[in-house]
């Protein structure tokens, strides 16, 4: 009997030992539970921030670029870098921000700009940056790249070209939508000996860039009595391009480019000669351009005896779907 209950204490023993194992499990549960909880937190915070900082990078660059943009056009001054100082001027910013998220919330922030490029939508700005932002023991870093539009019509960017290229050649105006040329830009041509450059005189070319919206391009010219055309240049669109710059580069006074741009058209004022002589062509690269080629007039519109002209290479009335001559 004896035996036999020593044995029986044993066997309780054994059975004893997975409870208490179980018990500690469960503790160490709720204690882990209760950090993993308060990590959590963190996490969500660390997250929410750099969602927060990455969100205000694109409405930052689109003021930024509109600024650099105003002053460039102010002054007529080109910038000598513009990618790096559109980045310098964001990192500037970034810093600040930073800075504030980092006094309200005992959190550690910081965005680092690397670079700001064209990319292969020309009506676009590619940033890249790091965002790492840290709490306690929880960090969270995230390299982001971003497109940024420069056609926002919360932050409309002018073009700066025509205000580098025209500095020198006399007073420019500007309307709420076009750039109203004077005799700026007939004697720019004059300068460049080119033929009946006075066409120019009074020209008009848009002052905020926007996309033109009639794509395809040949359109323009397919339509009846060139109606697109005309609404086209009414409205000062702008197109893709594979001669016409960049923006960065039109920042720097750069006509051209290596890279995808744009090109808008250079509107000659209406005139009573309904003549279609050879001037240069009214493509805005072009005419700004070290060496700009002529074109033939096309008139895309006339009411009693104004005709409003354009004048174009074949290479250019092929993009547009114009006859060719
Ligand atoms: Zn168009
Ligand atoms: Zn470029």
């Amino acid at each position: 009997m004896d035996q036999k209950g020593y044995l029986m204490s044993g066997l309780t023993f054994l059975l004893i030992i997975p409870v208490f194992l179980l018990m500690a499990v469960f503790v160490d549960m709720v204690h882990t539970g209760s950090e993993t909880q308060s990590l959590g937190v963190q996490s969500d915070v660390t997250f929410y921030t750099a969602k927060d900082i990455e969100g205000n990078i694109p409405i930052l660059t689109e003021k930024i670029l509109q600024k650099t943009t105003d002053n460039v056009v102010k002054t007529g001054i080109p910038l000598t870098d513009s990618r790096n100082a559109i980045k310098s001027s964001l990192q500037e910013e970034m810093n600040q921000l930073s800075e504030r998220y980092g006094n309200s919330g005992n959190i550690n922030v910081t965005c680092r700009i690397w670079s700001v490029n064209p990319t292969s939508d020309p009506f676009k700005i590619e940033v890249n940056s790091t965002v790492y932002v840290q709490k306690g023991n929880v960090a969270h870093n995230e390299h982001i790249s971003q497109n940024v539009s420069i056609i926002d019509s919360n932050y409309p960017i002018q073009d700066p070209l025509p205000f580098i290229k025209c500095k020198n050649y006399g007073k420019m105006t500007n309307t709420s939508t076009k750039i109203c040329y004077g005799s700026s830009l007939a004697s720019l041509l004059k300068v460049k000996h080119l033929k009946n450059a006075n066409i120019y005189e009074n020209a008009t070319s848009p002052l905020f860039i926007k996309k033109c919206p009639y794509d395809p391009y040949i359109n323009h010219g397919k339509s009846l009595h060139f109606v697109v055309l005309k609404n086209c240049i009414d409205n000062g669109y702008f197109h893709e391009s594979s001669d016409g710059s960049c923006f960065l580069c039109r920042l720097e006074g750069k006509a051209v480019c290596y890279h995808y741009g744009f090109e808008t058209f250079i509107v000659p004022s209406n005139s009573s000669d309904s003549r279609l002589m050879y001037a240069p062509c009214s493509i805005e690269h072009v005419i700004f351009d070290d060496y700009p080629y002529s074109g033939k007039g096309i008139v895309y519109y006339s009411n009693k005896s104004n005709y409003f002209k354009l004048f174009l290479d074949n290479g250019h009335r092929q993009k547009y779907g114009l006859p060719k001559y």
